[in-house]
């Protein structure tokens, strides 16, 4: 049994930290959010009133936090004060030069980092099935897996920093297919063409994909409750652009998506699920709704 400190118990927090409790791990949870603290506190977790008061008697630390400024400022509180040994895995989708920056300062003191972004969403996070990418040193791996294993299915994918840049394929790839999704849609209505049949045709030819089966009749409905929000995925594509700036490598499509989502948030839906890249090709064929 480990005692963890969790810090962000939101989406993914939340159901990511009540399954370690029900594992049998002395989970203690901290959220600038009080009532996520109160929730995770009614099904059994500890409260903590700060990031300090979290992590104090903590032998893992991980985080679930929206981006890379709150890694950071949780970090700075948390690292230097981390006896050496502690694990400290960050699950937050982030950009990989922090990760690589955190493994360091870890290294300074001998905390163990590792960067472990996950995929497979809200429902993933709610079934413990989340597929889970880790870069790090493969004996921090191998200490932090029987954990990590408790919510999914984590896989070595590379020193620090890999596991993020795993993930920023993983999100170029998504938008990519809801991208072209939309103009498959679009296509199909403005041309008069049933656009249930024809996706349903797509959805068992070569253009399968794990989007069409279970998106194309939400989509198809205009239902675009989150779900992972367009704001976090305009962060992932900025994450994607840095990355490949930063391997001196060219992702002319991932620009182009990437702008796509960037007119989503634009349009006003930020807070709708990824789906709703459909809204923007409709607006730019004239077909809203
Ligand atoms: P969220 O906004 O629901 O949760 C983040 C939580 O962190 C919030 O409860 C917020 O109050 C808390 N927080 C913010 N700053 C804090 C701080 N300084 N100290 C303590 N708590 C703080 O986001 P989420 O959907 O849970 O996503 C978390 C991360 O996981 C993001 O990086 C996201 O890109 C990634 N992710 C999300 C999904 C998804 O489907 N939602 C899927 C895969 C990966």
């Amino acid at each position: 049994m480990s005692a963890i400190g969790f810090i962000g118990l939101g989406v993914m927090g939340a159901p990511m930290a009540r399954h370690l409790l029900k594992a049998g791990h002395d989970v203690t949870g901290f959220d600038v959010s009080t009532p996520a603290v109160e929730a995770f506190a009614a099904d059994g977790g500890r409260p903590a009133a700060s990031v300090a008061d979290a992590v104090r008697s903590a032998d893992v630390v991980i985080t679930m936090l929206p981006n890379h400024p709150q890694v950071e400022e949780v970090a700075a509180q948390v690292l230097p004060a981390l006896p050496p040994d502690t694990l400290f895995v960050d699950m937050s989708s982030i950009r990989p030069e922090t990760s690589v920056r955190l493994a360091a300062e870890g290294a300074a003191t001998g905390v163990r980092v590792l960067d472990a972004p996950v995929s497979g969403g809200q429902t993933g996070a709610q079934q413990a099935t989340l597929s889970i990418m880790v870069g790090g040193d493969e004996a921090t791996f191998a200490a932090a897996r029987p954990l990590l294993e408790v919510l999914g299915t984590p896989r070595h994918v590379g020193g620090a920093g890999a596991g993020q840049v795993v993930k920023a394929a993983n999100q170029l790839v998504v938008a990519g297919i809801y991208a072209l999704v939309s103009e498959a849609i679009v296509l199909l209505e403005g041309s008069n063409v049933g656009a249930k049949a024809g996706l349903d045709v797509l959805a068992g030819g070569l253009a399968a994909s794990r989007i069409l089966d279970l998106k194309r009749e939400s989509m198809l409905a205009r239902e675009f409750t989150p779900g992972f929000r367009i704001d976090l995925h305009h962060k992932d594509m900025a994450i994607a652009l840095d990355a490949a700036r930063n391997a001196d490598v060219a992702l002319p499509v991932t620009g182009l998506v990437a702008q796509l989502v960037a007119a989503a948030r634009a349009l006003g839906h930020g807070s709708l699920d990824h789906s709703a890249l459909l809204k923007v090709t409709e607006t730019l064929s004239g077909r809203e709704a």
